[in-house]
């Protein structure tokens, strides 16, 4: 018999980061269960909090002193067991605490007191016939006879006019009765219907490998166009045939209408949606859906990965090399590692897939860990796009110093004259302060590790992987021209400009401003859909699924903006981005044709994305990654710093930084980079410093490093912030 509980109980603090022992009291002996939510006296004051049953006990050592556990709160268990084996895991792996990781597993309104939506509507009760009963009374009868289940106590109150007390003394005499019904907060709209398609060979193909092979983990790597959602959906439409459920995860539910409209339309209304959008209430429901086994599909963000299935048999993960995957608040998980130890715990498949392998996936599909599964023809026939580059040091030099080189102009031009729609897309990240010659296209980036140098304001350029600052030169060393400037624009100028020089034209701008508000992602989306707008501009939000026949043109504005971002993975990124951005043209009967302006047309990642050559783009990034010493060859530990306060902050890191290389000096597998100022330096009047730890080293060390940072802040937490990220997506 267990006597004891190991709960964790629901207080942020960094301290009280342990399971403590409760004596579980008789009355709750029957019922308890692991997993459970339960109230707990805590501390001093012995107030009641929140707790989680992580674990139960026969015997305890000195038990006497032990406290009681009060009451669970809820009728169901809130934490599969399964998945407190998982969370064990994921609090070693990402450096956080329990409650960090419990917390992703709950509906954030579960905490919060949320609960079912529920409303109390009136029945007939005993029949009234042959009782002596005032008028007032047999009117009320009356109206409930003919609006049985329908109101409220209230709403008949108020909309008959007629007295609250009196209904409430016909349903004390069971004259009437009321009625609970659930209602649900999510969305119940009706999706025409998707059709099934017949699959081609390459996706029957596909389909077959995954279904008859016992390995675990697959990664369809198929072209843009290539119908992955046709194979992911025949692919969930085979587990629910096998009585099995299924998780999709895609980078970001709102961002893609069109993979929600074709699931609803194909398996009808009953799968849920689960995104970051999404209200306390909204979540709570389609969490308890999927708890009650109503609903056998999800489709959703990273965090959908955490709904509590009982019977998983396949988690989909699409556009797998995207960074919206990787989480950067605690815990800074990864929803691609959290999908396979999933797997290792309850036996689902996994399937990533992409026409874009993020080169750590490619890489251990070369190893044999993940098979690998190819497509190379677009689904409908189409043909992939044409690619042409643009030097944009030939346009200065045929004295075009507008955004749009001659080519560009044309092309748009020409869609314009021929009723076709245009995507024009820039990848602005407005830190993103790199410096480069604009007759030559050099690139001032730091000789110890690759990277782009970023301006800063007061006028020094500085790595902040190493931390070593240069300073600012006017004159390009390589080829001695005076065009020396740090790069900038936005999506706004180049809507101005396009107004300008094309006036007939209709123009949608889709961007993080004007994608702000709930609906407007759909509202751009549906609009250009429909044909009402010639040409979209846009961030890398145009880069996503989107599956448009009239486009033609393609337009990509400065190529080098992406790959110029202080980060080992900006080749990568540039890569794919391109790959993307260029998918969305041609897609219907007409042909694609894509033009992508660069200062530097001969760098590997763009002539690679422009001859659709990934296999040669990969070969020169691992082999980089090789002799630099980045993942996947290494792990990457990121201790970030933040503070208000600037001397205290630096004071803290260095002091840490000097403890941290002493620990390490001896390993030589190890290399330690700063502290520096982040790339991001000042954000929200919080000033930031980093800590870089590159080498292959185990989760022990790691956790063994996050222990020495949190002791040593112990007496300044309040006032300097701390982050651990182990390969985090960016470095920014
Ligand atoms: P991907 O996700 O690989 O980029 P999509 O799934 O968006 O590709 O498919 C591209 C287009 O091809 C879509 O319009 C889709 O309806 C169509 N399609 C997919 N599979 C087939 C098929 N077997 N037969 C005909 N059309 C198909
Ligand atoms: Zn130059
Ligand atoms: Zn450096």
């Amino acid at each position: 018999m267990y006597l004891y509980a190991g709960v964790v109980v629901n207080n942020e603090s960094f301290q009280v980061d342990k399971i403590f022992t409760y004596k579980i009291p008789e009355n709750l002996l029957p019922k308890i269960k692991i997993g459970h939510r339960v109230k707990v006296p805590f501390g001093k004051g012995n107030r009641r909090i929140d707790g989680f049953v992580l674990e139960f006990y026969e015997e305890c050592s000195n038990s006497v002193s032990l406290k009681y556990i009060s009451d669970i709160c809820d009728d169901f268990t809130v934490i599969r067991e399964n998945d407190i084996k998982l969370i064990k895991e994921m609090r070693r792996r990402y450096l956080c605490t329990y409650l960090d990781c419990i917390k992703v597993f709950l509906p954030t309104g579960i905490i919060k007191g949320v609960k079912n939506k529920v409303k109390e509507t009136i029945l007939l009760g005993k029949n009234l016939e042959g009782k002596f009963l005032k008028d007032s009374y047999k009117a009320i009868y009356k109206i409930v006879e003919e609006n049985n289940g329908v109101y409220s106590k209230t709403e008949i109150s108020k909309k008959f006019q007629v007295s609250l007390s009196s209904i409430n003394t016909l349903i004390k005499h069971n004259f009437l009765l009321t009625n609970k019904t659930i209602v649900n907060r999510y969305n119940s709209r009706e999706y025409s219907d998707y059709n099934e398609k017949i699959l081609n060979l390459e996706q029957q193909n596909a389909v077959n490998t995954i279904m008859g092979s016992d390995d675990k983990v697959f990664f369809i790597y198929g072209v843009t166009g290539s119908g992955k959602t046709e194979i992911y959906m025949n692919l969930v439409k085979n587990m629910i045939e096998e009585n099995k459920e299924c998780v999709m995860l895609v980078p970001e539910i709102s961002l893609t209408p069109q993979m929600v409209e074709r699931f609803k339309g194909r398996f009808g209304k009953d799968i849920a949606v689960f995104h970051s959008r999404l209200s306390d209430g909204e979540r709570y429901d389609e969490w308890l859906r999927v708890k009650n086994k109503q609903v056998k599909v999800a489709i959703g963000a990273r965090s959908a990965i955490f709904l509590p299935f009982d019977n998983l048999g396949m988690i989909i993960i699409d556009e797998e090399h995207e960074g919206s995957y990787k989480s950067d608040s605690n815990p800074k998980y990864n929803a691609k590692e959290i999908a396979e130890l999933k797997s290792n715990i309850e036996g689902c498949k996994v399937i990533l897939g992409s026409a874009t392998p993020s080169i750590e996936t490619y890489y251990r599909c070369l190893n044999k860990e993940i098979q690998l599964i190819k497509l190379t023809q677009r689904a409908d026939g189409a043909l992939m796009p044409d690619i042409s580059i643009v030097d944009m040091r030939e346009e200065l030099m045929k004295n075009n110093k507008s955004i749009f080189s001659e080519e560009l102009y044309n092309g748009i031009n020409n869609s314009l004259v021929n009723k076709e729609q245009i995507i024009l897309f820039l990848n602005r990240r407005g830190f993103s302060t790199f410096v480069s010659c604009r007759k030559c296209g050099y690139v001032f980036k730091c000789e110890n590790c690759d990277i782009s140098l970023t301006y800063h304001h007061n006028n020094y350029l500085s790595c902040h992987y190493c931390g070593k600052s240069y300073p600012v030169s006017k004159i390009c060393p390589k080829c001695g021209s005076k065009y020396v400037k740090y790069f900038g624009v936005g999506t706004e100028k180049i809507e101005k400009e396009v107004k300008k020089k094309f006036p007939q034209a209709r123009v949608l701008r889709m961007d993080f401003d004007t994608t702000r508000k709930k609906n407007s992602y759909e509202d751009i989306y549906n609009a250009f859909k429909n044909e009402e707008a010639d040409i979209l501009i846009g961030t890398q939000m145009v880069t996503k699924g989107l599956d448009f026949k009239n486009v033609t043109l393609v337009g990509i504005i400065a190529a080098d903006i992406s790959l110029n971002l202080p980060d080992f993975r900006s080749g990568e990124r540039t890569f794919q981005l391109i790959t993307q951005v260029a998918g969305r043209a041609g897609r219907g009967k007409k042909e694609g044709k894509v033009v992508l302006q660069t200062y530097t047309p001969d760098s590997h990642s763009i002539k690679c994305a422009s001859k659709n050559d990934f296999d040669s783009f990969y070969e020169e990034d691992i082999r980089i990654r090789y002799s630099m010493n980045y993942p996947p060859f290494t792990k990457i530990l990121l201790i970030n710093f933040s503070s208000k306060n600037e001397d205290l902050l630096i004071k803290n890191i260095q002091n840490i930084g000097i403890i941290l290389k002493n620990i390490l000096k001896n390993n030589d597998k190890i290399e330690i980079l700063g502290p520096c100022p982040c790339v991001l330096s000042k954000i929200k009047e919080h000033y930031r410093w980093q800590i870089l730890i590159k080498g292959s080293f185990d989760t022990e060390l790691a956790l063994n490093i996050k222990d020495v940072v949190y002791k040593n802040l112990k007496d300044v937490y309040r006032d300097v912030k701390v982050s651990i990220d182990i390969n985090p997506g960016n470095l920014l």
